[in-house]
């Protein structure tokens, strides 16, 4: 008899969390990175409707962190698993954060006068962090964390900061949880686009990554939503995307759609349309997935927005002869023609894939992979969140790709999966709010 735990803190997670959490079920929420929030709170827009993914996710966010029945463990990792449905053991270890959480306010006084700057995985690395940082202004919990690795020792933060909250030295903890269910809910990576050597990326400054262009595209990103080209900080005059990269790849052992690279493509263009006309879009692809509620007509609006659609995909991206730019050649399958194009940035769209983690993660708990790395379900049609282990459920992009609503609905499916184990075996703990 014990609570639940919930396995990574994206937006599937943290649904499943505040869903269960609501009904009076204790929630053990662990997380890896310094903040819940996943991927989601990386994103400019959301489709088809072009909300803003910060003001869906971060009310949402607060939610979690101010729940009474929600236990919130970020930079922690699950170390092992005993135990059966309504009895699992879970020892977790909690990494180092070297902040004394109850002393920190989050003003955030140490980052401004931190003076090392390191990539910013956050950023996708468009821009910069600090060795002691936020990962971004809405993080939960609303606390610093000090990056040893690069930390320099040079005293400015421990001197700033009027609280004494910085920590010389910190341990890692382990944390044993009773837990009568677990949700899985780990997201998804993205495809490493310098696995598809050809189309240049790293090689050319101006080929990025639909990921890059998300935080660029963002208002209160690296760039402050102005979208310049690396090379030389300019606004280009035209942007194509390349659609499929690391997706729907035979070569790469790659079979699976991603499923929402097509849907955040149009999403990006119309954006970038609506704010300058003046840069021409031009998407390349092999097939249009637009199959959500309002998808298809979201892929109309961007037509009549101007963006064009061109069904062909470069094999690969050159050096233009002329000098700086870029270049590539490309078949219209639609008409033959063979177009040679020399756009002033290029966004390649890459694919989902599972976590680094995944693989390690699901040994532990005794579930079995696809092909493909994914998480397997019970069975895809029928039972989309149950696996091999009873008591232990996926939810979201852990188990396929998957946009922003399917996430959701997987995460409340986890969730009221957990909540009928605990009445079946009479170990609901309901507490007061
Ligand atoms: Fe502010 Fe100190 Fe916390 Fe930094 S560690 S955010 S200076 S309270
Ligand atoms: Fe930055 Fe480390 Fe210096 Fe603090 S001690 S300001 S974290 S380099
Ligand atoms: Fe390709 Fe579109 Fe599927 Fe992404 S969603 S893999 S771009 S077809």
């Amino acid at each position: 008899m014990g609570d639940v735990v919930v396995i990574g803190a994206g937006v599937s997670g943290i649904q499943a969390a505040l869903d269960l959490a609501n009904h009076g079920i204790v929630v053990h929420l662990i997380e890896r990175e310094p903040t819940i929030g996943g991927h989601m709170a990386q994103l400019d827009k959301t489709f088809p409707t072009n909300d803003c993914s910060m003001c869906i996710l971060s009310p949402k966010m607060a939610d979690v962190q101010r729940h009474a029945n929600i236990r919130v463990h970020t930079l922690s990792e699950v170390e092992k698993v005993e135990g059966e449905v309504g009895h699992f053991r879970v020892t977790i270890r909690e990494h180092p954060r070297y902040i004394d959480m109850d002393a920190c306010t989050g003003c955030g006084d140490c980052i401004q006068i931190c003076p090392v700057e390191v990539y910013n995985r956050f950023d996708a690395g468009v821009g910069v962090r600090k060795a002691i940082y936020k990962p971004h202004p809405q993080a939960v919990p609303d606390r610093v964390v000090k990056d040893k690795e690069h930390c320099i020792e040079c005293g400015l933060c421990y001197d700033i900061c009027g609280p004494q909250a910085i920590l010389h030295e910190d341990a890692e903890k382990e944390v044993v949880i009773d837990a009568s269910s677990i949700i899985v809910s780990t997201g998804y990576d993205v495809f490493d686009a310098r696995k598809k050597l050809p189309l240049g990326y790293l090689k050319f400054p101006d080929v990025i990554t639909s990921l890059e262009l998300e935080r660029m595209i963002n208002a209160s990103g690296p760039t402050d939503g102005k979208i310049r080209r690396l090379s030389d900080g300019k606004e280009p005059k035209s942007i194509v995307f390349i659609q499929c990269v690391g997706s729907r790849d035979m070569l790469l052992s790659r079979p699976w759609c991603s499923c929402v690279c097509c849907m955040q493509a149009i999403k990006n263009a119309m954006l970038i349309r609506e704010k300058h006309p003046e840069i021409a879009v031009t998407i390349f692809y092999m097939d249009v997935r637009a199959y959500g509620k309002g998808y298809e007509e979201y892929y109309e609006r961007a037509k009549s927005a101007g963006v064009r659609f061109l069904r062909g995909i470069p094999s690969d991206v050159q050096a233009d002869n002329n000098g700086n730019g870029l270049r590539f050649q490309v078949e219209n399958t639609e008409t033959g023609e063979v177009e040679i194009l020399r756009p002033g940035l290029v966004v390649l769209s890459v694919g989902i894939q599972p976590t680094d983690a995944t693989a390690a993660l699901a040994g532990k708990l005794g579930l079995v992979l696809e092909e493909t790395g994914f998480i397997r379900s019970v069975h895809d049609a029928m039972d989309t969140v149950g696996t091999m282990r009873p008591g232990i459920y996926v939810a979201g992009a852990a188990i396929s790709p998957k946009d922003i609503p399917d996430s959701v609905a997987s995460g409340e499916s986890a969730a009221m999966r957990a909540f009928i184990d605990m009445k079946k075996e009479g170990a609901a703990r309901v507490r007061s709010r």
